[in-house]
């Protein structure tokens, strides 16, 4: 069959190797000149890689399968990392049990609270009941104010501003589940993981395997209009001109397809409460020498404006980056929020002034470049009840699909769910997508 895709992240590329793979002819459109979306690249000049930080987890089994699948199985790199905390203007290693019990800001019991904490956490299964509680009331429960205070604020800090308070707990359950998966069966190292080049590497090889199996992906062409073919199929009007499909998928935001879909061909079903979206201000920091042993390092310091220090070259092998060392210094804040618009500059000045305090002895002479990368809607902010808000999308043509990061009610935002969706969905369709498009008769009796 002829299928169209909208969206060349990671969601609608993964779709198309697979849809290749099942011999159907598949175009993806993708507004922007880049493939990959939140998962892009930048160029650096020296290197490339990637926009925002990404890494794999050992747990990750549709992710590595997947690249597996692509070729690229022998491209995945893993090292042990380290996890920090920045906390009264001093940085303490807490990447093992010993260090963790050593961890001067947290009691014994603080401690034992919060091993406690984690535990009952990772064997919680129904997280529909952690949707009535927020997660600040929720972790205050379980681990005590010194432990809240101490560690998870700068936690839930650093994941989502200062919007925490009205997140629900599923979001602390869905981390902790993910996170801790990271650690070996003896809790005492975490194990991170990438493909070499990074996320280019992925879409160079996506790109190619679409191009090989006959399909195509046509960057910088914005899809402007999507409705039912006058005879058969479904037809996609762009800036570039238009072309008819026997099937559609949209991978793109919610708001994009309300805005681009025909509603004859979708019905979104709002609660009449908005969702507010988070969004991301991101320092991406080239240096001469490494800054920082910790992939993540969290940050309890009000005085510094990003919430947290991610230590991408203690992952990747600085061969990759030119011999230099790329940091990332991320900020979340709802998408609304009238920071997320400020000049590129006046967040670098912002940035730079809280790099002083964390890290005076960095010299000027050892910064190479420090681009501040922005996405304006990375996810949903999970508050109270989530699932009872987020709209709901039902196809009303039967050669019209959606499979979007929207239906992730209870996970955080990361490529493995990506994956394990694309891969239920080609499951769930397989048939109906060798279907030839409905005629003007088939429709008229499903109507
Ligand atoms: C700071 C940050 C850190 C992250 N870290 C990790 C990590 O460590 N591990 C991990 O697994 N995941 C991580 N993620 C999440 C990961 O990036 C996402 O899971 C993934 O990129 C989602 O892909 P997607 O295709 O669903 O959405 P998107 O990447 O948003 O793709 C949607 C695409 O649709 C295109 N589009 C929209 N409208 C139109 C239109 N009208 N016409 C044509 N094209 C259109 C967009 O331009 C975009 O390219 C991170 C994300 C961020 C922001």
């Amino acid at each position: 069959m002829k299928i169209g895709i909208i969206g060349a992240g990671m969601t609608g590329l993964a779709l198309a190797q697979r849809l290749t793979k099942e011999d159907h002819e598949v175009t993806v459109f993708e507004r922007e000149p880049q493939p990959g979306g939140l998962a892009t690249f930048q160029d650096h000049g020296e290197f490339i890689f990637d926009r925002f930080y990404h890494v794999i987890l050992p747990t990750d089994r549709y992710l590595i399968s997947f690249i597996e699948d692509i070729g690229l199985g022998d491209k995945l790199r893993w090292r042990t990392t380290l996890t920090g905390f920045f906390v009264d203007r001093k940085t303490y290693s807490v990447s093992n049990a010993l260090e963790y019990l050593k961890f001067p800001p947290l009691s014994l019991w603080s401690k034992f609270r919060l091993g406690f904490t984690i535990l009952y956490c990772s064997r919680i299964n129904d997280w529909q009941r952690l949707e009535k509680i927020t997660v600040e009331d929720w972790l205050l429960k379980l681990s005590g104010r010194a432990t809240y205070e101490k560690l998870w604020k700068p936690l839930l800090l650093a994941k989502l501003g200062e919007n925490y308070r009205r997140v629900s707990a599923v979001f602390i359950w869905s981390y902790i589940k993910r996170m801790f998966s990271a650690r070996d069966k003896s809790a005492s190292r975490e194990q991170m993981g990438h493909v070499w080049g990074g996320y280019k590497t992925v879409l160079d090889r996506l790109v190619d395997v679409i191009a090989r199996g006959g399909g195509s992906v046509k960057l910088g062409v914005t899809v402007k209009r999507i409705f039912a073919a006058e005879d058969r199929g479904v037809e996609v009007l762009t800036d570039k001109g238009s072309e008819t499909f026997d099937k559609i998928v949209f991978t793109g935001p919610v708001n994009v397809l309300q805005q681009v879909v025909d509603p004859a061909l979708v019905d979104v079903q709002g609660s009449g409460k908005d969702v507010e979206y988070l969004g991301v201000l991101c320092m991406a920091l080239v240096t001469r020498i490494p800054l920082t042993p910790f992939y993540v390092l969290n940050i309890a310091d009000e005085q510094v404006p990003f919430t947290g220090v991610i230590g991408m070259s203690t992952v990747v092998d600085t061969e990759e980056t030119a011999g230099l060392y790329l940091t990332y210094l991320p900020k979340y804040m709802l998408s609304t929020d009238d920071e997320m618009r400020l000049p590129e500059e006046q967040v670098r000045d912002d940035f730079m002034r809280g790099l002083r305090i964390m890290f005076p002895d960095l010299d000027d002479t050892d910064i190479v470049s420090a681009r501040i990368h922005r996405a304006v809607k990375v996810q949903p902010l999970q508050v109270l009840n989530f699932s009872e808000i987020i709209p709901t999308t039902q196809t009303r043509h039967p050669d019209f699909f959606v499979l979007n990061t929207a239906q992730f009610v209870n996970n955080t935002l990361n490529n493995n769910e990506v994956i394990r969706a694309v891969d239920t969905f080609v499951e769930m369709y397989r048939d109906t997508l060798v279907e030839g498009p409905a005629t003007p008769a088939d429709l008229q009796s499903t109507a």
